[in-house]
C-alpha cells in the first residue's frame, strides 16, 4: 500500500470496495482552534487520509472544539445528534473531538478508568485527543479502529513539553496568510473563563521556532501573518516561560546587559519585522491582554512597517466593580489611557473589542457604563457575548448567575444598537481615502472580491478570482456598518 493512501483492512473492507479514506475537520472557536486544525490536517495527511470533497461525506470527521460559551458546546452535541444516525448508514465513519472539550486522550476500546467522560456520555464519538497529542493521532486511529491499516507514519518525536506539537509542518488553508501560534493555555484566570482549565497554564514557544516557521511561510509567497495566542502579549512572560532557558535574556536580568532586557513580545515582533525583506507585508496579533499591553508595544507599533495599524484589546465590561469580579485586574480609566495611547501614537488606526453583558451581579448601572464606554472609545467593533456560566470556573463556584436571561437579551441588543451607530461612524472617516486590501474571496455571483485593510476593514470591490491572494489599492467609495466598499484605484467606476 502507498504511503498516499488508507484503507480498511479485512473481509469488510473488501466488500465495501474501498479505494481510500478521507476525512474532514469541523473547527469552532477561536483562530487557535482554526490554525490548530490544520497541523490535526498535516497528520492525518501524512498518514494518508485525503480531505474530503465539499459535496461528499467523509469517512472520519472530526470536531476542533470550543468551550468559551455553552452556545459552542450545544453546537457540538446537536451535530453529533445527526452524526448518530449517519453511523448507521455508513459504518466505516469514524468520529472524533479534540479542542478545549476534552481532557484525556482516550478511544472507545480504551480501559474505562482511562476514557474521556465525552465517550461515556456521547455515543457517535469514537475517539477523542488532547489537541497538544496531535502527534500520535495515528495510534489514536489505530486503537479506535484496529482494521485500520496505517500508512506513511509520520516521524514526530515524542513531545517533551506542551507546544511540541507545534512543531507539526501545518497544512495551512491559504497560501498568502497564515495563522502563526506562539503559546499556549493562559494564566490569567478570569473567574468567568473555562480556558485555563482547558488548555491549562500558559507556555510560550521558543522564539527561533516560530521565525523558522514564519520565514519558511514567507519564503513560499505568504504576505500576511497573524501571531495567535490566548494572551499573545505576553509571550515569554509567564512562570513556565521563567523557568525555559528560551527566555533567558529575559527572566534573568542580571546574566544580560540591562540595554538588551527586552520584552519577549517586542523581540519577537523586531525579528519577523525583518522578514520583509523576503516580501511579508503584514503581521497582525491577536489577542492581548490589556495588563500586558504597555508603552514599549505601543512604540512599536508607530516604529515597524510590517505592523498593522489595528489593536484588538479585549476590555469585556466598562464598570470597574464588573472587572474587579471577572478578575481583569485592570480598571476601565487604565483601559481608556492604554487606548488614548495607541491612537496617539498610531494615528488612524483602528481598535476592536469584546465585551460581555450580563456577568453575575451586572446592575443596570454598571451596565450602563459598559455603553457609555463604547461610546467614548468608539471602537470600530466589538464582539459582543451575553453571559453563560461554564462548570468548574470561579464565577460558576463563587457568584449566583443572577441577571435574568431576557434582561441579558435586552442588553445586548441595546449594546448591538450603539455598536452599529458608532461602527458606521468610525467606518464613514475611511469615505474617499484609499486602502490597501489583501483579497481573500472572490463572489462569482456579484462579480466581487473581498478583503482586509491593514486596519481590518472588510472591504469589497468589482473584481474576478485572479485577484484572490493580491494586495489592491482601493478608493473607498461608500461606508456601510460592517463593510467598506470601493473600485480600484484608477479603475473606471
Ligand atoms: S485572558 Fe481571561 S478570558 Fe482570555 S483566555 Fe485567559 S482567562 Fe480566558
Amino acid at each position: 500500500m502507498e504511503a498516499s493512501e488508507k484503507r480498511l483492512a479485512g473481509p469488510q473492507a473488501e466488500d465495501e470496495q474501498i479505494a481510500s479514506l478521507t476525512y474532514s475537520i469541523l473547527t469552532f472557536g477561536c483562530q487557535m482552534n482554526y490554525s490548530d486544525s490544520e497541523r490535526v490536517a498535516a497528520v492525518l495527511e501524512k498518514t494518508g487520509y485525503r480531505r474530503a470533497p465539499d459535496d461528499r461525506p467523509a469517512d472520519l470527521v472530526i470536531f476542533n472544539t470550543c468551550s468559551i460559551r455553552q452556545k459552542g458546546e450545544d453546537r457540538v452535541y446537536g451535530l453529533l445528534e445527526n452524526f448518530q444516525a449517519l453511523k448507521a448508514v455508513n459504518p466505516r465513519l469514524l468520529v472524533g473531538l479534540t479542542g478545549c472539550m476534552v481532557r484525556q486522550t482516550s478511544t472507545r476500546n480504551s480501559p474505562p478508568e482511562k476514557k474521556d467522560p465525552l465517550l461515556k456520555n456521547l455515543r457517535a464519538i469514537d475517539f477523542v485527543f488532547r489537541i497538544n497529542d496531535s502527534h500520535i493521532l495515528p495510534s489514536v486511529l489505530a486503537e479506535a479502529e484496529p482494521r485500520l491499516e496505517m500508512a506513511g507514519e509520520p516521524e514526530f518525536a515524542q513531545p517533551g513539553t506542551e507546544t511540541d506539537y507545534l512543531q507539526i509542518e501545518p497544512h495551512y488553508s491559504s497560501t498568502f496568510q497564515a495563522f502563526v501560534p506562539v503559546q499556549i493555555g493562559c494564566d490569567k484566570y478570569c473567574t468567568y473563563c473555562i480556558v485555563p482549565y482547558s488548555r491549562g497554564r500558559e507556555k510560550s514557544r521558543p522564539l527561533e521556532e516560530i521565525v523558522a516557521e514564519c520565514r519558511r511561510l514567507v519564503e513560499k509567497g505568504c504576505l500576511e501573518i497573524n501571531l495567535v495566542g490566548q494572551t499573545v502579549n505576553s509571550y515569554g512572560l509567564s512562570q513556565l516561560d521563567s523557568q525555559s532557558r528560551h527566555f533567558d535574556w529575559y527572566h534573568q536580568p542580571r546574566a544580560v546587559e540591562k540595554t538588551t532586557r527586552e520584552l519577549p513580545f517586542i523581540r519577537l515582533l523586531r525579528e519577523l519585522d525583518k522578514l520583509s525583506a523576503l516580501g511579508l507585508s503584514r503581521l497582525r496579533y491577536s489577542s492581548s491582554h490589556p495588563r500586558d499591553f504597555g508603552r514599549e508595544l505601543v512604540a512599536l507599533h508607530a516604529e515597524l512597517p510590517t505592523l498593522c495599524p489595528h489593536l484588538h484589546l479585549p476590555l469585556q465590561a466598562g464598570d470597574d466593580a464588573v472587572l474587579a469580579r471577572m478578575n481583569r485586574k485592570y480598571t476601565y480609566a487604565q483601559f481608556r489611557e492604554k487606548i488614548a495611547d495607541f491612537r496617539r501614537a498610531v494615528p488612524g488606526a483602528a481598535v476592536t473589542t469584546d465585551l460581555i453583558v450580563g456577568f453575575c451581579g451586572e446592575t443596570d448601572e454598571q451596565f450602563e457604563n459598559t455603553v457609555r464606554a463604547l461610546e467614548e472609545l468608539r471602537f470600530d467593533q466589538v464582539f459582543l457575548a451575553r453571559y453563560s456560566q461554564r462548570p468548574g470556573t470561579v464565577a460558576a463556584r463563587s457568584f449566583p448567575d443572577d441577571v435574568p436571561r431576557e434582561v441579558k437579551a435586552q442588553r445586548w441588543h441595546r449594546l448591538n444598537d450603539v455598536l452599529r451607530r458608532v461602527s458606521l461612524e468610525q467606518n464613514r472617516q475611511y469615505a474617499g481615502r484609499t486602502l490597501e486590501v489583501l483579497v481573500e474571496r472572490h463572489h462569482p455571483t456579484s462579480g466581487e472580491v473581498e478583503g482586509r485593510s491593514r486596519e481590518n476593514k472588510l472591504v469589497q470591490f468589482p473584481g474576478g478570482a485572479e485577484l484572490i491572494g493580491t494586495l489592491q489599492s482601493v478608493e473607498i467609495t461608500d461606508a456601510l456598518e460592517w463593510l467598506l466598499r470601493g473600485n480600484i484605484q484608477g479603475q473606471d467606476k
